[in-house]
């Protein structure tokens, strides 16, 4: 595996288990020079990717899909180890990430290979297709939260359409990328997929680099600083960021189904999911009933101990902001479940409050812990309103019975992905598309249109025979422009008045 260079002697950091303060291991901190020397290697590897066919790179990736299957449970044990999530959390982790290579694998070749369009009649003369070809190297920047699956969903996709890919891991947990790193090396070779460990430095110099795009994951400030260094060398980016994920129940919905998803939305992973459900819209009528069948679940959780359902914050700086806007629910808000009280070092039990102002911090920016807002609604139309207004629109869920209103608010919410009965039902169907809108960011990963996302897009036409009327020529004569003139209102002018036009 290539970590770095070692040609100088490079600053060091070392990872810590969240659970105990353990130390876990020692990596290297990559300065620019060696980030540099990185992606150079990396190009190399990139020309020989690039030029194998889509069959030979799906074998290499299942090849390295199998090699990480196979020791399944040690990569789970090194994501456990430096995120404090539970061994079961981060088993299923790699089940969900696993899914996604494969799609990514086995759909590069339909998605991307080059395919002929119509011309059109005036063009009959051309043959034309389009084709989807790698940038070349991507630089891929991730989070802490799901240091393999969030990450993957750029990775997978951006090899399986033929680019090398240089990974820069949060500084909290690198063990998951210089794990497949080094798989990839066994498997694989080539300097196609490296990793670069070390701090926001590190994730800068990346973007300062020669790579043809970045992807990143993470906050949304870090986001806009990412974009803004991009910018110089007019490198183009997908940006995943934050959110503040709405769940909307109706009259109509299943309580019970409602309030495990919730608590599972809301709580597991000690709230840490960009895509976890930090506010809840409940139809008034139903509110009581659900409150207290989301309130029952939430106490029941073990956060502690061997057998705890999730772990302490990752990052020790979270429990600071979780904190904050614990206290800021509260002053407007009623708490039914926890409060000052379920801060426990980094450990946060769960909190529940209802009929939060909606113009909070709590309610409009990210919380990332395991606090769970619930205000009432009229309708579910107001819920979608109040969905919507915040700066963030990463994803949301739905529960109704009714088909025909969970689609009407589906389509009215302003996200990139929402569930209906189900939280996070999307993210495990690697056919869809993942990304967010507003300050949640923009482009996709996952699916065809997370292949097409770390793809040029190249148009070619073949002439194939000299056109009749051939417009293209210095040369052309008064009778091919009078012809042309007369084709434009026979082309174009032929369509009637739209039924209930209002046009005067
Ligand atoms: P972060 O923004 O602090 O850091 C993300 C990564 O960026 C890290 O690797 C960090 O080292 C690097 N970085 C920091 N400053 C940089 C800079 N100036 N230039 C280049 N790289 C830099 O985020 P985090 O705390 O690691 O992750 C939590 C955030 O990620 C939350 O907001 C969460 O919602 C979001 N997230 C989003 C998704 C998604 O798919 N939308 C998935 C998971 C997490």
């Amino acid at each position: 595996m290539t970590l770095v260079d070692q040609t100088e002697p490079a600053a060091q950091m070392t990872t810590r288990n969240p659970v105990d303060g353990s130390a876990v291991a020692t990596y290297p901190v990559a300065g620019a020079a060696e980030v540099a020397a990185t992606v150079a290697r990396a190009r190399a590897g990139a020309e020989w990717w690039r030029g194998l066919s889509f069959a030979d790179r799906r074998a290499h990736l299942l090849h390295w899909k199998s090699a990480i299957a196979q020791r399944a449970d040690e990569l789970a044990s090194v994501i456990a180890a430096e995120t404090g999530k539970p061994h079961g959390d981060a088993v299923l982790e790699v089940m969900l990430t696993l899914g996604h290579l494969d799609w990514a694998a086995k759909h590069a070749k339909a998605t991307l290979k080059r395919r002929k369009v119509k011309a059109g009649l005036v063009n009959y003369n051309q043959h034309a297709t389009v084709g989807y070809e790698p940038y070349g190297v991507v630089g891929v920047i991730g989070p802490w939260n799901y240091p393999f699956y969030t990450p993957m969903g750029s990775i997978s996709y951006a090899l399986a359409a033929g680019n090398a890919v240089v990974f820069k891991p949060s500084e909290l947990t690198p063990g998951p990328a210089a794990w497949i790193a080094e798989r990839w090396a066994e498997t694989v070779g080539h300097d196609v997929l490296t990793a670069v460990t070390g701090d926001r430095g590190t994730g800068a110099a990346l973007v300062a680099a020669d790579v043809d795009k970045i992807a990143f994951t993470g906050s949304t400030a870090t986001a806009k600083k990412v974009m803004a260094a991009a910018a110089e060398r007019l490198t183009p980016i997908v940006a995943e960021c934050g959110g503040s994920d709405a769940l909307l129940v109706a009259a109509d919905a299943d309580l019970d189904a409602a309030a495990d998803f919730i608590v599972f939305g809301g709580m597991g992973n000690s709230g840490q999911t960009c895509a976890g459900v930090e506010r809840v819209y409940v139809v008034e009528s139903v509110r009581e009933t659900l409150v207290s069948k989301v309130v029952d679940r939430a106490r029941r959780l073990r956060t502690e101990g061997a057998d705890a359902q999730y772990g302490p914050m990752t990052l020790p700086s979270q429990v600071d902001v979780v904190r904050r806007h614990v206290d800021d629910a509260m002053r407007s808000g009623t708490v039914v479940l926890g409060g000052a009280d379920s801060f426990r070092g980094r450990v946060i039990a769960p909190i529940v409050v209802t009929d939060v102002d909606e113009r909070s911090d709590a309610v409009q920016e990210e919380t990332f812990g395991p606090l769970v807002i619930i205000n009432p609604v009229a309708s579910l139309d107001e819920a979608v309103r109040r969905a919507n207004a915040t700066a963030y629109g990463l994803t949301a869920a739905v529960f109704t019975r009714d088909t025909a209103a969970a689609n009407r608010a589906a389509a009215a919410l302003h996200v990139g992905a929402v569930s209906i009965n189900s939280v996070l039902g999307f993210a495990g169907v690697a056919a869809l598309p993942f990304g967010g809108v507003k300050g949640s960011g923009f482009g996709r990963i996952h699916g065809a249109d997370g292949l097409r996302e770390f793809s040029v897009v190249k148009s070619i036409a073949r002439q194939t025979r000299k056109a009749a009327l051939n417009l293209l020529t210095m040369d052309r004569t008064e009778k091919d422009m009078h012809t042309a003139a007369k084709m434009i209102p026979m082309l174009h002018g032929r369509s009637k008045p739209p039924r209930h036009s209002t046009a005067g």
